[in-house]
């Protein structure tokens, strides 16, 4: 098929994330990636500003990333996770448990982001049942957050910007506070708020539930790192369980291993996904402390009731495994670090607000972007941008060269200007 035929197939028979099937957006054809860029059938090569929706961190076809898999691949693909177990996903729980705040060393596999939050939930639930509490089944979280598209997770995105306020009334009903303030903010008079809205609330909250440091796909806000330890005292206050959504900031994305760092607080239940395995495969993880998997097994069930069928697939743990030993070089220290000074460039942007951490990016407008002029504008940069509502901005490769970010800032610039 030429690439009209593609994409007319493509356009007439295949839902895209968050599209309309009667009027879709235009999709590219991408017919090749490797290291910061991927190509794009009738345009060329283009910077990939999105790193696949922040996964791609070592960059495309990275050869020891392509090496586990093809090595797993000469293993076996995939087995069953139930009775069974192989070494791809122990190396990828030893690795995970060494990188990670202390005290979190019993892993939950799961295949998506969004899994690994309902499952952060389900323990939350269940280890609120084994000590004897039933009528916790309420989370607090805060405004502004984004923690996936399953209901349960949708219930803790932010209740109004959120993709999700066509569902508010099937939704569990959780208790938000205010969005925590940007860094520099006051600290204290939010946390006033957070503690009055915890002990309100207290006796019906199971958990806890928030985006550290960077509340991404709910608007890519960079909050003050001094709100985490609030968390953790509110959470320890009234007997709930602290989860920690990393799956956008972990893995070094906010200028720290994990975002949690920033805050010198460790979680009860920390989910990772998104980069986990350097953009190769789905996989995810809940990981939380034994204090948490001893209440879990007092329920009335003894059993963490979730195990999906794909998982700890093998071909995703040994790529994982092969990707947090990159991680564990350290290199993506000074990466992280270099990108973020080239990002600095965003700040001579005329916009309403830009925001800058770690190695991310966002501009964002006083009006709702037009996604195609600035996708375009991006386009004639060499670059490849998504935007969305109000927001331009990048999460590029770590292996991003200066030139690749400089091209970066300048399709945002071009974006920006004509979206
Ligand atoms: C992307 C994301 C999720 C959902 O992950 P999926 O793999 O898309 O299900 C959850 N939480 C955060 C913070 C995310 O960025």
């Amino acid at each position: 098929m030429g690439r009209g035929d593609l994409l007319a197939v493509d356009r007439e028979h295949l839902w895209h994330p968050y599209s309309s099937m009667l009027d879709p957006a235009p999709a590219r054809l991408v017919t090749g990636a490797a290291g910061s860029r991927i190509h794009l059938d009738g345009i060329g090569e283009v910077v990939d500003g999105m790193a696949s929706w922040w996964s791609a961190i070592h960059g495309y076809r990275h050869p020891a990333l392509d090496e586990a898999v093809r090595g797993q691949l000469d293993r076996m693909a995939h087995v069953m996770f139930g009775g069974l177990t192989h070494e791809p996903a122990i190396a990828v729980a030893e690795r995970l448990i060494g990188l990670a705040p202390d005290g979190l060393d019993r892993v939950f596999l799961a295949d998506s982001g969004s899994v690994a939050v309902e499952v952060a939930m389900k323990m939350a639930l269940q280890y609120q049942r084994g000590a004897g509490r039933p009528e916790r089944t309420r989370f607090l979280t805060v405004r502004g957050g984004y923690h996936g598209d399953t209901f349960d997770c949708m219930s803790v995105c932010d209740p109004q910007g959120g993709m999700h306020g066509m569902w508010s009334d099937l939704l569990p009903q959780q208790v938000f506070g205010e969005r925590p303030p940007r860094p520099g903010g006051d600290v204290d008079a939010w946390a006033a708020g957070f503690r009055a809205l915890a002990a309100e609330h207290a006796d019906r909250i199971a958990g806890i539930v928030v985006e550290p440091v960077l509340q991404g796909a709910g608007g890519m806000r960079p909050y003050a790192p001094e709100c985490l330890p609030v968390f953790r005292e509110v959470a320890d206050e009234h007997g709930t369980v602290l989860i920690f959504d990393e799956i956008a900031t972990g893995f070094g994305r906010t200028g720290t291993l994990f975002a949690a760092e920033a805050g010198g607080v460790a979680p009860d239940v920390l989910c990772v996904g998104k980069a986990l395995t350097g953009g190769y495969l789905t996989l995810a993880a809940a990981l939380c402390t034994a204090e948490v998997a001893r209440g879990v097994s007092a329920s009335e069930s003894g059993a963490l009731l979730h195990g999906p069928t794909f998982m700890g697939n093998p071909l995703a743990c040994a790529v994982a495994a092969a990707s947090l030993d990159l991680l564990a070089t350290g290199a993506w220290v000074d990466d992280v670090r270099r990108i973020n000074r080239g990002l600095q460039a965003l700040h001579d942007i005329d916009a309403a607000d830009v925001r800058v951490l770690g190695a991310v990016g966002a501009v964002q407008l006083d009006h709702d972007v037009d996604t195609a002029a600035a996708t375009e504008a991006a386009l004639s940069q060499g670059v490849w941008l998504r935007p969305f509502r109000d927001l331009i901005y990048t999460m590029p490769p770590y292996v991003c060269t200066d030139e690749d970010i400089a091209a970066l800032c300048a399709g945002i610039r071009a974006a920006a200007e004509a979206g």
